[in-house]
């Protein structure tokens, strides 16, 4: 059996060490529209920008990795359609028939049209090869202005102000990350960003950007336009589902799989940020654009592949570092009712449980990481009185 994986990041490197740690022995060959191997993109926003890190350490497998796997890595390379009736994926130049193929195909950048037709300085971030371009822009006193106050607006603005650059954020939204975490937590990430000396603007529309010199000049309704060097829209992603969509495969956001990441075609598969799946424990459709689903889902679409009845179960994680501050969060808390903090928001210390009617849907801790092995224990059970005191502490509920 041979199997073709398009996309070269997390989840089809991680699809390509399970399919050879599962004893795999037929061709595999990883077809990716990037220059380099595969690589990890949480660094891209974090000690990449510092200098704490360089590229290399943000590869998934080491660059020999590849050949001594007998994984046929084919960087530079676009896959433009598929063929499902004739089980062949086409390249630029020339097709790969496959047994098995799996969509790796992430997520892109969400473009803001006002902004890439301004011709002011604007830059998006999701490649390695941004993050080093951005990184060259981070210096002491430069200004930059993002657009956007979520995961990785507000990772470029923690890094921008340790760099010693002035950093401005503009939200459409009355909270950053408050669609994501609610109010009162949400509240904890706003205060950290202006204790950091960062202009975070709420509730903003912008009317308009144009350039100013060198720079770019952002213009708000009913506010104080923005003068900056470089302005970073950080305003979401879209799955790129291009391909899957020509295919006729059903799509709707992102590819839709069932819970053991099949697409509608029985020969094709999906994993990662593009994947539109219909969680079986969560009893509802789920695309995460996680780090963690992207390695889980490739590993366990490679099992499916070879045959295995595994539904994916596994509840969404997601971390991230801003300044001095580390969370990790597990679940999903949309729709809660009901909010348990044990420890002090304040102090960004401790830990939050999201309820919704007699169930625990999500958890995060703040700066304690012993929290997330007993965090995993309670999300998804039922919200006990004990669950609900605040006073008896997260380790006794497990
Ligand atoms: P991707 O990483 O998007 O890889 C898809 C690959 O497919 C790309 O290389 C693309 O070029 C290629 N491709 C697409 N179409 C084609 C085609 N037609 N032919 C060939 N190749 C194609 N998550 C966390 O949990 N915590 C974090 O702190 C965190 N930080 C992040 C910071 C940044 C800056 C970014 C961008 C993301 C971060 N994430 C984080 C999210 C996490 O990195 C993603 O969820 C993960 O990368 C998804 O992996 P993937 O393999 O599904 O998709």
């Amino acid at each position: 059996m041979n199997v073709v994986v398009v996309g070269g990041g997390l989840a089809a490197a991680s699809a390509a060490a399970e399919l050879r740690e599962q004893g795999h022995t037929g061709d595999i060959v990883v077809v990716s529209g990037e220059p380099h191997p595969p690589y990890e993109r949480p660094p891209l926003s974090k000690g990449l920008l510092l200098g704490t890190a360089e590229p290399e350490s943000a590869l998934v497998h080491p660059r020999e990795w590849y050949d001594e796997h007998q994984v046929d890595l084919r960087t530079g390379t676009l896959a433009t359609g598929i063929d499902l009736d004739r089980r062949r994926v086409h390249l630029e130049s020339g097709e790969l028939p496959y047994d098995r193929l799996l969509l790796a195909t992430g997520a892109t950048p969400r473009r803001l049209p006002m902004a890439d037709g301004s011709g002011a300085p604007v830059a998006y971030l999701r490649t390695l090869d941004d993050a080093l371009a951005l990184r060259d822009r981070l210096t002491e006193g430069a200004r930059i202005a993002i657009i956007g106050a979520g995961w990785i607006g507000l990772e470029v603005a923690s890094a921008a102000r340790q760099r010693g650059a002035s950093v401005t954020v503009l939200e459409s939204a009355p909270l950053p990350l408050q669609r994501v975490l609610g109010d009162e937590v949400a509240t904890v990430f706003a205060d950290l960003h202006r204790a950091h000396g960062v202009d975070l603007r709420l509730g903003v529309r912008v009317a308009g950007i144009e350039p100013d010199g060198a720079g770019v000049r952002i213009h708000v309704e009913g506010g104080d336009p923005v003068a900056a060097d470089l302005l970073l829209v950080a305003v979401g992603v879209v799955p790129t589902d291009g391909i899957a969509t020509s295919a006729g495969l059903a799509v709707d956001d992102g590819i839709q799989v069932d819970a053991r990441l099949r697409t509608s075609d029985p020969h094709v598969f999906a994993a990662g940020d593009v994947a539109d799946h219909d969680h079986p424990v969560l009893g509802t459709r789920i695309r995460v654009e996680h780090w963690d689903t992207a390695i889980q889902h490739g590993r366990q679409a490679a099992r499916v592949m070879l045959g295995a009845d595994e539904a994916y179960t596994r509840l969404p994680y997601f971390f991230t570092d801003q300044y001095d501050l580390g969370m990790e969060y597990v679940g999903h808390g949309a729709g809660y009712d009901g909010l348990v903090v044990r420890g002090d928001l304040g102090a960004r210390q401790g830990s939050v449980l999201w309820l919704r009617g007699d169930r625990v849907v999500a958890g995060m801790h703040l700066n304690d990481w012993d929290a997330i092995e007993p965090l995993r224990g309670v999300v998804g059970g039922v919200a006990t009185d004990a669950v609900r005191d605040p006073s008896v502490p997260l380790g006794e509920l497990v």
